[in-house]
């Protein structure tokens, strides 16, 4: 990506606007023992009296070390869904801009372009769920502020060929957001490792899935230095409260994640291998994330006899290219084992 202009891709208010200065952005030498007599906090300390830290500094000196990135380069927002609507209201001009997202995918990303009255360029997955590039490119215009990549994609599973995203962060000109949810359940690196050399991408993350805090609401955004202090501006200035930011604190220096994911993945091996066996199952996509996408024979009747048997699983069937496709998340192995059994009783049923 060449010419890359952040003050040409920002919203001309919030290039002029000024942020909201918290008490705690005014003053934040925490080194001392102060008296604070700033923010009208009630004085009785009861461990959340005081307002938490706006920048989230000790959580993002945390993933900053775990993801070799800088602080810098690390926005945290309420659930992923906040730091990619704080994305809109950067970068895109209601009833202006545009955003090209790709079918079958999240779907978080359509409705914050609808509430954020963004047009939405939808361009599908080809066959084998990748991206079309050529169709991406063609789609594109001087209005185009993002492309949604999310890799590996959800509700298919599967990761994107690093050829065609490289190609379209060579030729896409407005910002590339790899949404990177279930990146630690793939082999895959994490596209972060480009951050330096493609000024247009930004990775979205989550503490949601592998981490096991889908409870705390914590989504983290990685990018340069100038995309993450256009961000802040216009971010709430206390986004992530006090207990998620000490919780999440505390349970990624415990790190249960190797550990968990590694027993996900020689779960979702074993599942994968009994689908395939599955008389009613006509496809298993392989899968890269903690989930799998399986075609059934009539994925209502499927869906109803899990339901009836105690198991919800997804009914992706009104996506495209997702025709009676069931998504199956990766439980325990006890879950596992019922799922399983489930599956051979309705067989031969
Ligand atoms: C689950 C998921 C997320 C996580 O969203 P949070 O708001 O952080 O919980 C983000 N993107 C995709 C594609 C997901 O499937």
């Amino acid at each position: 990506m060449t010419n890359f202009d952040i003050n040409k891709l920002t919203r001309t208010n919030v290039l002029n606007m000024k942020p909201y200065s918290s008490a705690r952005d005014e003053f934040k030498d925490f080194k001392h023992e102060m008296i604070y007599l700033d923010a009208n906090e009630n004085p009785f300390d009861n461990s959340v009296n005081r307002y938490p830290d706006p920048q989230q500094l000790e959580l993002k000196e945390l993933l900053a070390e775990k993801r070799d990135v800088k602080v810098e380069n690390i926005l945290l927002g309420n659930g992923s869904d906040e730091v990619l609507d704080l994305l809109y209201r950067a970068f895109c001009e209601p009833y202006k801009d545009n955003v090209i997202t790709l079918p079958p995918t999240y779907g978080m990303y359509e409705v914050l372009a609808n509430i954020n009255a963004v047009e939405n360029r939808a361009v599908l997955l080809t066959d084998d769920f990748q991206p079309n590039a050529e169709a991406i490119l063609s789609k594109t215009d001087e209005n185009t502020k993002i492309l949604f990549l999310c890799s590996p994609n959800n509700p298919t599973g599967n990761s994107f060929s690093d050829k065609i995203v490289f190609d379209l962060l060579s030729n896409f000109s407005g910002l590339i957001l790899i949404d990177e949810a279930y990146i630690d359940f793939s082999e895959k690196d994490s596209w972060l490792l480009l951050l330096k050399e493609y000024p247009n991408l930004v990775i979205c993350q989550t503490l949601s899935k592998a981490y096991a805090m889908a409870g705390m609401r914590i989504g983290i955004l990685y990018a340069s230095a100038e995309i993450i202090s256009v961000l802040n501006k216009i971010k709430p200035p206390y986004n992530i409260n006090i207990l998620s930011q000490e919780k999440a604190l505390k349970k990624i220096q415990q790190s249960t994640l190797d550990f968990q994911v590694k027993k996900i993945l020689v779960e979702r091996d074993k599942l994968f291998e009994a689908l395939k066996t599955v008389d009613f199952i006509e496809k298993v996509i392989p899968s890269d994330a903690n989930f799998i996408l399986v075609k059934v024979d009539d994925a209502d009747l499927r869906y109803q006899q899990f339901i009836d048997n105690g198991i919800v699983v997804r009914n992706r069937s009104n996506q495209p290219l997702c025709d009676n496709c069931l998504r199956i998340t990766i439980g325990t192995k006890d879950e596992n084992e019922k799922v399983i059994q489930l599956l051979k009783t309705l067989q031969y049923a």
